[in-house]
């Protein structure tokens, strides 16, 4: 009996092997095909595609654990920023196109965000509040900011619906306005101020954007909505205290704003720029970018590099892109619109 059983396991052992052989050999094809393309595409990575002097900005610094999360949104044309504080506290500028929705929802529902604490409309413009309502529809609100500007589109209309519906009221912002959301980081409304601009070059609803300054610990971010030179001069006019480590570039980077002046009171060291890649407003604006460059200021933009984000622990910070750049950070584009202002 012992010798029979002995015989009959051999073939056993042999199928069992080669079954283990073959699942084996399987899964390595399959793990060597899948994930290459798409670990270094949709992870953040850190970039390394410009060095200027931005210190050693290059090399991963150690974070503390309490960290600020900015993240700007690779939502094409338009703006969309969802702030992220220590203690998981929400802010979410703009969100873009009625196209743009989906994404920012799903920025929302990978960082386990049920409730975003604050919500705001820089400006009234389609690439901004466009994706709002859809957004509010699915994740609730607690606060809602905005600029308060008469304007009768039916895109802004539908916003003031659904923020009446959701939330219920919204404040209206204007300097000197303070918002603690967090212990540590501070969130300090910068522009518009009374009276509104009533007379620009550009666009009166970009030139009375909503413009914040971000605090936490020595790290500061200025958000400037689409603001138009006039804005800027406005800003300078107050004597704020416009300096920050991080600039959001107005206006997808038009040519209309960052003016000498005012980036000289802001003293970047790194300035990032929301745009779509098949945009024809000429965004960036070549001129822009070469102010920028001029002054050694490392630049980021989701056109060419996907969403950015930008860590801080209050002390250091820490910007990554999405995947590397896939064009030249320093080229602008021409626009083929005569008309300056919108978008
Ligand atoms: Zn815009």
């Amino acid at each position: 009996m012992k010798i029979e059983r002995k015989k009959l396991s051999h073939p056993l052992i042999f199928i069992f092997s080669l079954l283990l052989l073959l699942t084996t050999l399987f899964s390595i094809a399959c793990n060597i095909e899948l994930p290459t393309d798409k670990s270094t595409k949709d992870k953040p990575t850190k970039d390394k595609t410009t060095k200027d002097k931005n210190k050693d900005d290059d090399s991963p610094k150690n974070l503390g654990s309490k960290q600020l999360q900015i993240h700007m949104l690779d939502i094409g044309q338009g703006d969309s920023l969802l702030i992220i504080t220590p203690e998981k506290k929400s802010i979410l500028i703009d969100a873009g196109l009625v196209k743009a929705a989906p994404k920012v929802i799903e920025a929302l529902e990978e960082n386990n965000i049920e409730n975003i604490d604050l919500v705001v409309a820089s400006h009234p413009h389609a690439d901004h509040i466009g994706g709002i309502p859809k957004v509010l529809d699915a994740v609730p609100a607690k606060k809602f900011l905005d600029s308060g500007q008469e304007h009768p589109t039916a895109t802004y209309e539908k916003m003031l619906t659904k923020v009446k519906e959701k939330i219920g009221k919204l404040t209206i912002a204007r300097a000197g306005q303070k918002f603690e959301l967090d212990s540590g980081v501070k969130l300090e409304v910068l522009g518009p101020s009374e009276p509104l601009l009533e007379r620009v070059s550009g666009s009166i609803e970009n030139a009375n954007s909503v413009i914040l300054m971000l605090t936490y610990g020595d790290f500061r971010m200025i958000f400037t909505g689409d603001s138009e030179d006039e804005t800027e001069a406005r800003l300078l006019e107050k004597g704020f205290n416009l300096k920050a480590q991080v600039l959001k570039v107005a206006h997808h980077g038009s040519q209309y704003a960052t003016s000498d002046e005012f980036l000289k009171k802001v003293n970047p060291e790194a300035a990032i720029i929301s745009c779509g890649e098949d945009n024809n407003y000429g965004h960036p604006a070549p001129p822009t970018l070469e102010k920028l460059k001029n002054d050694k200021v490392k630049v980021y933009r989701t056109d060419l590099q996907g969403q950015i984000t930008v860590v801080s622990d209050g002390k250091n910070y820490q910007i990554k892109t999405e995947h590397k750049a896939t064009g030249n950070i320093w080229e602008g584009r021409t626009s083929s619109k005569s008309k300056k202002g919108d978008s």
